[in-house]
């Protein structure tokens, strides 16, 4: 039997049952995979089935406004993708007529859409001999054939994908590309791969020369830069000062309450009042640390406390801030750990 044969006959009795496997729509499809790139697929399920209710086609999305599909995103992270995703469909309303495009080379026009997402689509939604290689694939593809080479190389990606392509069966690719996804989240798992389980030993030789462990090859990640912050939850009348975080760069345009970064040895308290003066013309006192988070992004790391202020006086705003009373907090979408401390400060007024 081949390798693809294999794979399919074993997918065919085991395949995971997904909400976005339900039907084979391409725009849900399309949903589930941008969801998937940062987060576990348990994390992801009930994000997608609260998105498609609210968002059931192309057409809806597209007619929401950035800040709702931001909402609905809000702790899934990264949030380039939801805005991408809605720009994307708005491209799919206005040049498809509401119809994602059969075409991977049109899919992968589309804004956020790299080429394995694009080939996921089209091979699962429309059938298309397109490969999906994603880590996973990487991962499973080095093993197979023993690949040495680094997976973050460009050499060995072409390989990888050379291999794909050389066994993705053309009237399964969908089943193919997806009883791939499947054998590298259950069975051909980033450590200690569960070969007891795998249909493919006898093809594996990886797994012949006892050598699954040590693959693949990749060079080391960069330690994320750690960033120390401080935010002020500054009251005034019952309402928070937020703002608005740059439209370019990192966490574009999410909300946060006004933060500062602190340099090495520097003092939060004092950095916290200067900041809120000159960035925000409010004089506040600030008082003790209510909360702290380390969150890791995927190059940074932040080291950040929250800090009670007293409101003591204040001029116009600059036009990124405003005043928020605590019932309108969790209508914002929030940069990182800030939705954590959005949620408490609208349950606990006053804090
Ligand atoms: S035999 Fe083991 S290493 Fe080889 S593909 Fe299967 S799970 Fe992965």
């Amino acid at each position: 039997m081949t390798l693809a044969t294999q794979l399919l006959d074993w997918y065919y009795q085991s395949a995971r049952e997904l909400p976005w496997r339900a039907d084979k729509d391409a725009y849900k499809i399309w949903v589930s995979e941008i969801m998937l790139q940062q987060t576990r697929v348990e994390a992801v399920k009930n994000y997608y089935t609260r998105w498609i209710e609210r968002f059931p086609t192309p057409a809806v999305l597209a007619e929401a406004s950035e800040q709702e599909v931001l909402n609905y995103w809000q702790g899934l992270g990264y949030y380039s993708r939801a805005r991408n995703l809605l720009a994307g469909v708005r491209e799919v309303c206005a040049a498809y007529g509401g119809r994602v495009p059969d075409d991977q080379a049109a899919i992968q026009s589309l804004p956020g859409v790299g080429e394995y997402t694009a080939g996921a689509i089209a091979s699962i939604a429309y059938n298309r001999p397109a490969p999906a290689i994603d880590g996973n694939v990487l991962r499973i593809f080095s093993r197979l054939f023993c690949l040495t080479g680094d997976i973050t190389k460009q050499a060995t990606k072409r390989e990888v994908k050379r291999l794909v392509l050389t066994h993705l069966p053309t009237q399964y690719p969908g089943d193919f590309n997806q009883a791939l996804m499947d054998l590298g989240a259950l069975v051909c798992i980033p450590r200690r791969p569960r070969c007891e389980n795998c249909p493919l030993t006898n093809l594996c030789e990886a797994f012949m020369r006892e050598v699954q462990d040590t693959l693949p090859v990749r060079s080391p990640k960069k330690v994320p830069q750690l960033i120390r912050l401080a935010a002020g939850l500054v009251v005034k009348d019952g309402s928070y000062l937020v703002h608005q975080r740059p439209t370019t760069g990192m966490l574009a345009r999410m909300w946060e309450f006004p933060t500062v970064e602190l340099a090495d040895g520097e003092g939060a308290v004092e950095r916290l009042q200067a900041g809120l003066l000159q960035e925000f013309r409010q004089d506040v006192h600030v008082g003790k640390s209510v909360f702290h988070y380390i969150h890791t992004f995927s190059h940074r790391k932040w080291d950040i406390s929250f800090y009670q202020c007293e409101w003591l006086a204040g001029d116009k705003l600059p036009t990124t801030a405003c005043w928020l009373s605590s019932s309108e907090l969790t209508s914002m979408p929030w940069a990182g750990p800030h939705h954590k401390v959005a949620l408490a400060c609208q349950n606990t007024p006053n804090l």
